[in-house]
């Protein structure tokens, strides 16, 4: 990964990316511009006045130079939505929101959001097509594998062969804080493998690239963060205690 500034903003891209100019990609640190009181946030909350959302995703969009972008209210599904160009849809208030899904996908010319704080934020791009598929993946989307079933829709929906595609995983929450101390009845018996007994910690990075090898990715198209949000105070964590969210953005122009 590589770090950038732009006005105050701080927002990394990955390396793996980097050869396909037309796709314009950036995940950002909470570090925003000095007239937003230092901070980016991108989650509409009570707590946070909606302007300082506004803003935050209007400086995002700018500093990757894509239009406005598509967010939904992210419930830790399966599901995915689907942005057709050619639709409006365009949030720019809580009540704007469509409900219910984790996993975007869209075509050159739109730009995609998700929200994160602590769980993974997956970006899938098929060089051929420009198709872009953007996935919030928690350990409840881990369980639901909705990388795999977002990469199968793909498939189904859109013929793009799942070895042709390229994904790179955001910070989020690693192997030194992921601890689940109810994991026998919270996690299934495949993710087991994946536990530290020592302390209870599971590796969703190692779960991650399984998914998405078995979903028919090459393991060499797989560029993994590898960032503890925790860890990492530039990153909004929820284990941290933090109501803020950072972005991962995206899209073809
Ligand atoms: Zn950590």
């Amino acid at each position: 990964m590589e770090k950038h500034l732009y006005k105050g903003l701080g927002y990394y891209t990955f390396d793996i990316l980097a050869p396909y100019k037309s796709l314009r990609h950036g995940v950002f640190t909470r570090s925003g511009p000095p007239e937003l009181g230092g901070e980016l946030t991108f989650s509409f909350r009570p707590d946070i006045p909606n302007s300082q959302v506004l803003n935050s995703l209007k400086m995002a969009e700018e500093a990757l130079g894509l239009g406005r972008s598509v967010f939904v209210m992210q419930t830790h599904s399966a599901n995915i939505y689907v942005q057709e160009p050619t639709d409006p849809y365009s949030p720019r208030s809580p009540e704007d929101l469509i409900y219910g899904y984790d996993a975007l996908v869209t075509k050159p010319g739109r730009t995609l959001l998700i929200k994160l704080a602590d769980c993974q934020g997956i970006l899938l791009f098929h060089p051929p097509s420009e198709v872009i598929a953007l996935v919030h993946s928690g350990w409840r989307g881990s369980k639901q594998n909705i990388l795999g079933q977002t990469a199968a829709f793909l498939k189904e929906k859109m013929d793009i062969k799942p070895e042709e595609l390229l994904a790179a995983v955001s910070p989020s929450l690693g192997p030194c804080c992921a601890e689940f101390i109810n994991y026998k009845t919270e996690m299934p018996e495949e993710f087991w493998p994946y536990l530290n007994p020592a302390n209870n910690h599971f590796d969703f990075w190692s779960i991650t690239q399984k998914q998405l090898t078995g979903a028919g990715l090459r393991p060499h198209n797989i560029e993994l963060a590898k960032i503890c949000t925790k860890c990492q105070p530039e990153f909004y964590s929820y284990r941290r205690g933090e109501s803020g969210r950072f972005a991962f953005l995206a899209g073809v122009v």
